[in-house]
């Protein structure tokens, strides 16, 4: 049994087997080959070898889990069988003379990418099974230990480090908790974990070669802690507090439909951030108001090439729609660093997050702005979509983007396509925004403090440095100063103004910043009813 201490950045229980996650497992790197019909031949051949496991997997899962669960060997078998599978593969290599793992990983990305856009779910869910198949061909013919599937059941991942595009890449349904050795609470990547509502410890010093996959573990987010090999009552304990949990949740669940009012009648409303669409039916589980934050950054994360206007559309519609008519507020991409994908070519910078980033990309390549612009204000019409710029620092800029959604908008017209103007908000985000809100004010319809970067901005204290985490303070005197002039200057000329950053769902300053005027705030769909029950029990 070895026990590690963590930081602890979602407080949930978790008690299960783990997987460890190795970087770059399923990248393979493109390499030109002169024998076509040897490399032909390796794929023919792993293809028998992944045959051979599936079955193999199928009876053990049958045996232990019963023919439910052991289905999805079969679905992967007939997968292999299948010519719109192989036959790509075997074409591009062919064609391009490439080796036979990148063919496999291309078409992977390729058709699971297809199956993902379908409407039908059933056909959706095959995205992740081609994925998981290819996966387990491109360890074989790249020769790499663990070529077996690990079995569907959800797992503890254990890693050195996530980034934010592995972290949305992830299926909910199958992580049962996080575990890394590095990060800091207040990455990207510790807030995706925190949206999506699975238990998350940061910075837990484990050596990942005393650990193996299959492994049992227990990850407690109350405590901070993690045990890896846990005794009996270690896990019953965990069991207990698991149902702890449920039960709280489940009390929670009575302030369903209730107002989100203080105990002297100040009214605000409760929000909930996502990352992406598969994040909806936890913010309609949480009885959120609407969506104060839909990063769609993560659209761009994860992938090979930018997402295409109507791929943006279908998301932004579908969102909008599940969300009948509550706002729903989309901030424009926020990429830039530590949210990278290869395809952006972003380039190496010094000082990436004071980079070239957020909106600064967007003004500078603005057909990337105007697919994105164009995409939301199609959208726009089936539901009550918002706009959110972020990392503003000037009226400029506000003006800029005014000119090219003007120039959208006209282009939408002249098109004939139906459309609709959203409403149109800008992140609070840079001390220098905060400065001249007052002016920003007058050009936009509502402010959304991000409490994360402003407090890294204000206090010059890189928010992904696990170093100086203790300095790293939302409390600080001089952000909550700014926060206050925010809220000043927004309600002198007339707009609203929420919260968006993490500290929006620290308890400890929900009474702050609802005497200082906050007119709403948007969280983690997992907090937003306790921060409505903290409303209710508050007097201003
Ligand atoms: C913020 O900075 O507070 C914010 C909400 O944006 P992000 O965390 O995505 O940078
Ligand atoms: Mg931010």
């Amino acid at each position: 049994m070895m026990q590690y201490p963590g930081r602890s950045v979602y407080k949930g229980i978790a008690l299960g087997r783990i997987e460890v996650y190795r970087k770059h497992d399923d990248q393979v790197s493109r390499k030109k080959i002169s024998d076509v019909d040897a490399e032909i031949g390796k794929v023919r051949m792993a293809v028998i070898q992944a045959r051979g496991q599936m079955q193999r997997s199928y009876e053990t899962a049958r045996k232990e889990a019963g023919e439910e669960s052991a289905a999805v060997f079969n679905v992967y078998q007939l997968i292999l069988e299948d010519e719109g599978f192989l036959d790509p593969v075997l074409d591009m290599i062919r064609t391009q003379k490439v080796n036979a793992g990148y063919a496999v990983a291309v078409t992977r990305d390729k058709l699971s990418e297809m199956f993902a856009q379908m409407d039908d779910p059933h056909m959706r869910a095959r995205a992740a099974d081609i994925e998981d198949i290819a996966n387990v061909l491109i360890r074989i013919l790249e020769g790499r230990a663990g070529g077996e599937l690990s079995p569907r059941t959800p797992v503890i991942l254990v890693a050195d480090d996530l980034s934010p595009s592995e972290t949305v890449q992830m299926d909910r349904e199958k992580v049962l908790a996080l575990v890394t050795v590095h990060g800091s609470a207040n990455s990207h990547t510790s807030i995706l974990a925190r949206m999506m509502g699975i238990p998350a410890l940061v910075q837990v010093p484990v050596d990942l070669e005393e650990i193996h996959t299959g492994m049992l573990a227990v990850v407690d987010g109350l405590e901070g802690t993690v045990v890896f090999g846990p005794d009996e009552k270690i896990c019953e304990r965990a069991k207990e507090k698991i149902k702890e949990e449920q039960e709280r949740t489940q009390l929670l669940g009575s302030l369903k439909g209730k107002e989100n009012v203080t105990l002297d009648g100040k009214k605000i409303h409760i929000y909930a951030n996502i990352g992406s669409l598969s994040d909806v039916g936890a913010v309609l589980d949480s009885d959120a108001g609407g969506i104060g934050l839909f990063r769609s950054e993560s659209l761009y994360l994860g992938r090979d090439t930018f997402p295409t206007e109507e791929e943006q559309f279908q998301v932004y519609k579908k969102v909008a729609q599940a969300m009948g008519g509550k706002k729903v507020i989309i901030r424009t991409l926020d990429l830039g660093a530590d949210k990278q994908a290869d395809y952006l070519d972003l380039g190496k910078e010094a000082n990436p997050a004071m980079g070239y980033r957020a909106i600064r990309i967007c003004l500078k390549q603005p057909d990337i702005f105007k697919t994105q612009l164009r995409a939301l204000c199609r959208a726009a019409v089936y539901g009550n979509i918002s706009v959110l710029y972020p990392m503003i620092i000037s009226a400029g800029e506000v003006r800029q983007i005014q000119r090219i959604l003007k120039e959208v908008q006209e282009g939408l017209d002249k098109a004939g396509i139906p459309y609709k103007d959203p409403e149109q908000g800008i992140m609070i985000e840079t001390p220098a925004a905060a400065m001249i809100s007052d002016r920003l004010a007058e050009m936009v319809d509502f402010f959304s403090i991000g409490t994360n970067d402003l407090t890294q901005y204000t206090l010059a204290i890189d928010r992904q440095n696990e170093r100086l985490e203790d300095l790293y303070d939302p409390h600080h005197e001089a952000v909550l100063r700014m926060i206050r002039m925010v809220v000043e200057n927004a309600h002198e000329h007339g707009i609203w103004v929420d919260i968006c950053g993490e500290a929006g769902a620290d308890l400890a300053l929900t009474e702050r910043f609802i005497r200082m005027g906050v007119d709403g705030l948007s969280v983690a769909p997992s907090m937003v009813l306790e921060i409505r029950r903290a409303v209710r029990g508050m007097k201003i």
